[in-house]
């Protein structure tokens, strides 16, 4: 019952139904609705937030397992709502940072509303002459991921030659990009025909491929790097991995960002051509978009310049309704996804 004047409003959500093996699918979770009093507990420090977009991200699928307390995320619960990155609107506060109104984005839940306990974790939204749906993606995780991916891990310089797999997700399409601006030769690789154009005109990679057509990868590789890569942005993992590392020029650096190819396994491949990192001292180094979180702001300062140049486009696969998530999310580990998919919630 809600107490005199206070305002009740259903909350759709998105639950997690049990841990997952092997591939997930829409079933693991399903829709449910309650309501919600909008309010939050007094001298809590906590927002209550309405979503407006969610951001469907392949590292989702591994918190579908139950993993190690000691990992940088927790799992999902099953029972509760699926929890990931979005972009939302500040209802109540009861935190001195943050008011009524404010756009923000960051960790939230799969539902209409969320009571967020520790909001310090959320970005303030300032720019609003770009879409909001960019803070899932381009100006979110994963844009902080392929800009500091790219130029902090990688070590770009101009005249390299950069391959990227996965090219045409959330996050290689803004590598690829990064790479041409930079003066570097670029390659990538995708699913699907339509990937491979957009690959090719719409973000101005020099080549691309579809991977699936590909019988042997390594002479796939040597066909576009005749003279080997420099760089690899490392996105899938197993068979690529494998055919990348007997193409990699002396100095090269690997950068891993994720396996995806990996993630539904429940023995992951083995990778048999470590032995040429030796000969030609490659690099590899594993890193984590939010060990770069502190240099959001000036990630902002290059990276909003670009867009409202037309410098860099963003290509997004929106899906609406929290009805459609589910579905969304397991699209990732089919190819499903046409550029970064994101669920619109609700209209701000
Ligand atoms: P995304 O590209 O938007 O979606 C995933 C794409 O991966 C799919 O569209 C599909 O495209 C491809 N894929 C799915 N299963 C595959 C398989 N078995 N083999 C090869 N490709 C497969 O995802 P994203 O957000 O840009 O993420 C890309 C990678 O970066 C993921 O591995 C993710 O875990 C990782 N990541 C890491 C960080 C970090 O902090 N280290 C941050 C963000 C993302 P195709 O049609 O081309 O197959």
């Amino acid at each position: 019952m809600a107490g005199e004047g206070e305002e009740m409003v259903k909350n759709k959500q998105v639950i997690f139904r049990d841990y997952v093996t092997g591939f997930p699918s829409e079933s693991d979770m399903y829709i449910s609705s309650s309501s919600l009093s909008l309010k939050v507990p007094e001298g809590s420090k906590s927002v209550l937030v309405k979503n407006l977009y969610l951001s469907c991200d392949p590292y989702m699928r591994i918190l579908m397992e139950k993993v190690e307390a000691n990992r940088d995320f927790a799992s999902l619960t099953p029972g509760s709502p699926v929890t990931g990155l979005g972009v939302a609107k500040v209802v109540v506060s009861d935190h001195p940072e943050f008011k009524k109104g404010d756009l923000v984005w960051g960790p939230t839940g799969w539902e209409e509303y969320s009571l967020i306990k520790k909001p310090e974790a959320f970005f303030k939204i300032h720019h609003t002459d770009v879409p909001l749906s960019y803070y899932t993606g381009i100006l979110g995780m994963p844009g902080t991921t392929a800009w500091a991916g790219f130029s902090e891990v990688c070590s770009p310089k101009k005249g390299e030659s950069v391959y990227i797999s996965a090219a045409s997700g959330a996050v290689g399409q803004l590598v690829g990009q990064f790479a041409k601006l930079m003066g570097c030769y670029v390659v990538g690789s995708a699913g699907s025909k339509e990937k491979v154009k957009l690959l090719k005109n719409k973000f101005g990679f020099d080549e691309a491929f579809n991977y699936k057509e590909e019988h042997d990868l390594d002479a796939a590789l040597k066909r576009y790097f005749p003279e080997g890569i420099d760089i690899y942005f490392e996105n899938v993992g197993g068979k690529m991995l494998d055919a990348v590392l007997i193409n990699m020029r002396v100095n090269g650096r690997i950068a891993v960002c994720g396996m995806i190819s990996q993630y539904n396994l429940k023995q992951p491949e083995g990778v048999h051509n470590l032995m040429h990192i030796i000969p030609n001292r490659i690099r590899i180094k594993g890193f984590a978009a939010f060990d770069y979180y502190g240099q959001y702001s000036q990630f902002l300062d290059q990276v909003l310049p670009m867009i409202r140049e037309g410098k860099i486009v963003y290509v997004e696969d929106i899906v609406e309704g929290l009805e459609n998530a589910p579905g969304a999310l397991i699209g990732l580990f089919t190819g499903r996804n046409f550029g970064k998919q994101v669920v619109l919630v609700a209209k701000e």
